[in-house]
């Protein structure tokens, strides 16, 4: 898609502003019901409820602005946005297993995937393989009769393992597997999973489509066939849809996404740089890294890379570590990513103290957002951290 589509998607695709007032943003429309002037229509609606407006836990108009630029952005038929991007895993997965069934997933996918694979599907006898997904060859030798899902998500959002996805798409085909991609790294800017045959693409949408913090979304695209079932069933049983407030603040993130991409990925590029000259960090692990070991894949299969990277620092204790974090005095540490604010997250903060390894790389890892701040902003902050961790040792 090249930029003037991109441009149209965003700034008038599936808005209709004659309806209201020539209005350039669209209205909310908030209401939980629609009324009906015949038995005859609400009849019609009871019987097709994905084409009328019925009730808002399934169609509303703002919802749908929403939805037809989302599913544009990710080249497929159709989409749905819920109220949360782990929502939308649920719904994909729910939608497209079975008692008896079997799925392969490639391991690091995000913690509330493995938490459903992990504690909730064994309750109703499906079960779950990890693989590591960096080569085809292990979904070849993990499948079984009863495989019915490839879970995939490319590349994940710590250490970042792509999956070939062509690969991957083409040998589900051979044996009637659905593919389920998490694209919340790339957003459907740098990546369009649809396009390498992967049946369904979900995003956690409070990341970089939201891009201010404070929105939780997901959205799911597929073909229409798929799409219009699971609004039929999980979509409308789940009761997890987006409410109209919401889905407007989606289409207001939408507006600048290309503008904000653009210069987290300048921002992100000399943050690299800075981390991989500093003598306190042992190895930074960015896709778009030509020493990632997936490069290649990365320039063929992502057209950028944006925000996220992980670096290692040299440590002996864990107290250097919590030193460097609480040091750092423009940096949030949170949770989630892809907001205006830069946010870091010390690998260590998921374990025990107690269980830290200095030997480990993995526990020395550090998660970095770059965010909407200037680059020379950012880097100030990580130096003086840096700077205080060299005086308490
Ligand atoms: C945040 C995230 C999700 C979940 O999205 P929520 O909107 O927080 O429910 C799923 N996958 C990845 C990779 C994420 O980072």
């Amino acid at each position: 898609m090249d930029n003037m589509e991109l441009s149209f998607i965003l700034n008038e695709f599936a808005e209709d502003r004659d309806n209201y007032f020539r209005a350039i943003a669209p209205p909310i429309v908030q209401t939980s019901n629609f009324a009906f002037k015949t038995v005859d229509e609400l009849r019609h609606s009871f019987e097709d409820e994905y084409s009328t407006w019925l009730y808002s836990r399934g169609l509303n108009p703002t919802v749908e602005i929403l939805r037809k630029k989302l599913a544009a952005l990710d080249a497929a038929e159709d989409c749905l946005v819920f109220n949360s991007g782990a929502a939308a895993i649920f719904a994909s997965v729910l939608a497209n297993v079975k008692s008896g069934d079997h799925i392969v997933s490639v391991k690091g996918v995000y913690t509330w995937a493995q938490k459903m694979f992990n504690d909730i599907l064994p309750r109703f006898n499906v079960s779950t393989t990890y693989i590591d997904g960096t080569d085809i060859q292990h979904f070849a030798d993990a499948t079984k009769p009863n495989t019915a899902i490839y879970y995939l998500e490319s590349p994940n959002s710590w250490t970042y393992e792509l999956q070939d996805l062509r690969a991957v798409a083409a040998l589900a085909k051979e044996h009637g597997i659905i593919t389920i991609c998490d694209n919340s790294y790339c957003t459907p800017v740098f990546q369009k999973p649809v396009t390498y045959g992967i049946d369904l693409v979900l995003q956690s949408a409070t990341k970089y489509i939201g891009g201010h913090s404070d929105t939780v979304a997901g959205v799911l695209s597929g073909s229409k066939a798929m799409i219009e079932r699971i609004f039929n069933s999980e979509y409308l049983n789940i009761g997890s849809g987006i409410q109209p407030f919401n889905a407007w603040l989606l289409i207001r993130g939408l507006r600048t996404l290309p503008a904000r991409l653009e210069r987290i990925t300048r921002t992100t590029q000399a943050i690299v740089d800075f981390l991989n000259s500093h003598d306190r960090v042992e190895k930074v692990i960015f896709p778009f890294s030509s020493d990632f070991p997936q490069y290649q894949l990365a320039m063929q299969q992502m057209s950028g890379g944006c925000g996220l990277l992980t670096f290692v620092i040299k440590a002996k204790d864990v107290t250097t570590i919590e030193t460097f974090c609480n040091s750092l005095k423009h940096i949030f540490m949170a949770v989630s990513w892809g907001g205006h604010e830069s946010l870091i997250i010390p690998k260590c903060s998921g374990m025990k103290r107690e269980d830290f390894n200095p030997a480990s790389q993995e526990h020395r890892q550090l998660r970095l957002y770059c965010g909407l701040e200037d680059a020379g902003y950012i880097i100030a902050d990580l130096q003086q951290a840096f700077d205080a961790i060299e005086r308490v040792e």
